[in-house]
């Protein structure tokens, strides 16, 4: 760890707010906080919202290795978040149409959204706050924005005064680079129009019709909050009035961030966040992976091979790896030929950091800058999070495997500890690569395992105690454990 602090200063992140690489410089030196709008729990999450999740995940990851403490806040949106141009939140809705209580729904669908997650090697944010959980402080950040003369109440519900504030107070749009004149002129006539001033005003507080389920009370009446609203209160609570990183998909930035921005600014009368960062979308056959479009694939129907789209099933560390071959703001397309692409260098890598312990040590290093392959790994990842360029660089590094391995190159045992150190910190604590062989329940502390038994199988190969060598390989075998024995020294399969 204190190994990688002095790479921390060269950390560069796209700002989507500047829309420039800024270096990054986080409010409290050596702390992180992060925030991240998590999943409306009323349906499963698509592969599309995977990819998202995973981009952040990777720069949780390589924030913590950094050295950083970090603070990530991913909330779960289980109250509402309304249906496009309708009034009820779709929470409530798949409640009503599936006669089950909201949270019946909310339970069954954060669980899947937690086991997926957990497949694909995702870590677990430090804080996942729930809307419902923050109603309270959700009624007083309404109260407050009323008190500063930015909101107004028609009918029960509460609604942001977008104009007044990009008068008085900042540029609404800012983020997204829209501009307050074309936005309300582009706007189509959407519920509770008749009671906004204006049509990109946004609901605060919203008052609940008779069928709407999900109600609590407030001094406007029965009602729920609006969805924008949950991620000021929730990351303000957790991380301050100013925060370092906002993230979520592309899609979120408007009206979403732009929003959470205005409602920050108007309650404290700062800029929220310093870095808004945004994931790019993942495409199927060119188009947006969206819910509402039926374009979608959902993760298990990958793993398990269960699906009109693809030949055969592909692992959740192959799918891991396949987003991680794109970079997190590039927009990615999913295609049999990418998972398989992504299946074949996966293995490639796994096969290669597998020969690094049996390399033959040279007194010197020839042929393979090690520090030098390091330093342009780290590079890549302080460049914005550019994986494909830290995968590109461990491509690298298998190829000088094997031409060690081959004796075309030569490493010290320095560099050779280097080398595998540098390769598990990248695959396993970087990237989140599984350290499991998926269903084979290989870990990576039985790998070393393994490796002690094929070093002890060498040594009775030495003293010709054929029996005993012959009874590791055998016992190997029965749990599944193939040795091959090569030029390059013995290498093992897990089938
Ligand atoms: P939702 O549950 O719809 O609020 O989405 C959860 C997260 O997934 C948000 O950050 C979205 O921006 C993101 N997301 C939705 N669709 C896609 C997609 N096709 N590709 C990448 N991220 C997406
Ligand atoms: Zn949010």
């Amino acid at each position: 760890m204190k190994n990688a602090e002095k790479y921390r200063d060269e950390l560069v992140i796209y700002n989507s707010l500047s829309g420039k690489k800024e270096k990054f410089e986080p409010l409290i030196p050596g702390h992180v906080g992060m925030y991240v709008c998590g999943p409306t729990v009323y349906n499963h999450v698509h592969l599309g919202n995977l990819r998202t999740f995973v981009s952040f995940d990777v720069i949780y990851r390589y924030l913590k290795h950094l050295g950083y403490k970090v603070r990530y806040v991913r909330n779960i949106t289980d109250a509402g978040h309304l249906e496009e141009d309708s009034d009820e939140d779709k929470i409530s809705k798949k409640a009503r149409l599936e006669k089950l209580e909201p949270m019946e729904i909310v339970q069954k669908y954060t669980v899947e959204f937690h086991r997926i997650l957990d497949k694909i090697n995702n870590l677990p944010p430090s804080i996942e706050p729930t809307a419902t959980g923050h109603i309270i402080e959700q009624i007083e950040a309404t109260k407050e924005i009323l008190n500063k003369g930015l909101a107004y109440e028609v009918n029960g519900s509460v609604y942001f005064d977008v104009v007044k504030y990009n008068r008085e107070v900042d540029t609404y749009g800012k983020l997204s680079r829209r501009k307050i004149e074309e936005l309300i002129a582009n706007t189509r006539d959407l519920e509770g129009q008749d009671e906004k001033r204006n049509p990109q005003d946004f609901a605060l507080w919203k008052k609940a019709k008779p069928k709407h389920i999900m109600r609590w009370p407030s001094p406007w009446g029965e009602g729920f909050p609006g969805w924008h609203l949950e991620c000021t209160v929730m990351s303000t609570k957790y991380l301050g009035e100013q925060f370092d990183i906002h993230g979520g998909g592309m899609d979120l930035k408007f009206p979403h961030h732009e929003c959470e921005i205005a409602q920050g600014k108007a309650l404290s009368g700062k800029d929220p966040v310093r870095y808004w960062m945004h994931a790019n979308l993942l495409t199927m056959n060119g188009k947006k992976m969206s819910k509402s479009t039926g374009n979608t694939i959902l993760p298990m129907e990958i793993f398990t091979g269960q699906n009109d789209k693809f030949s055969k099933p592909y692992s959740p560390a192959t799918v891991r790896f396949f987003f991680l071959m794109a970079q997190y703001r590039n927009v990615l397309d999913l295609s049999e030929e990418a998972l398989q692409s992504a299946e074949k260098g996966l293995k490639r890598l796994r096969e290669a950091m597998q020969k690094i312990p049996s390399l033959p040590g040279s007194p010197a290093t020839e042929g393979f800058d090690v520090q030098q392959w390091r330093d342009k790994l780290y590079e890549a990842m302080n460049d914005d999070f550019n994986t494909p360029v830290a995968i590109a660089g461990l491509f690298e590094g298998a190829k000088a495997i094997n031409r060690i391995a081959e004796g075309k190159a030569k490493i010290s045992p320095a560099d050779k500890a280097l080398l595998k150190e540098t390769f598990d910190t990248f695959m396993f604590d970087i990237l989140g690569m599984p350290q499991e062989e998926d269903e084979s329940g290989c870990t990576r502390n039985l790998e070393s395992v393994i490796r002690i038994l094929i070093d002890l199988r060498n040594e009775a190969r030495k003293t010709k105690n054929w029996a005993l060598a012959d009874q590791i390989r055998n016992e190997l075998a029965r749990l599944g454990i193939r040795l091959k024995d090569g030029k390059d020294g013995t290498t093992f399969e897990i089938t």
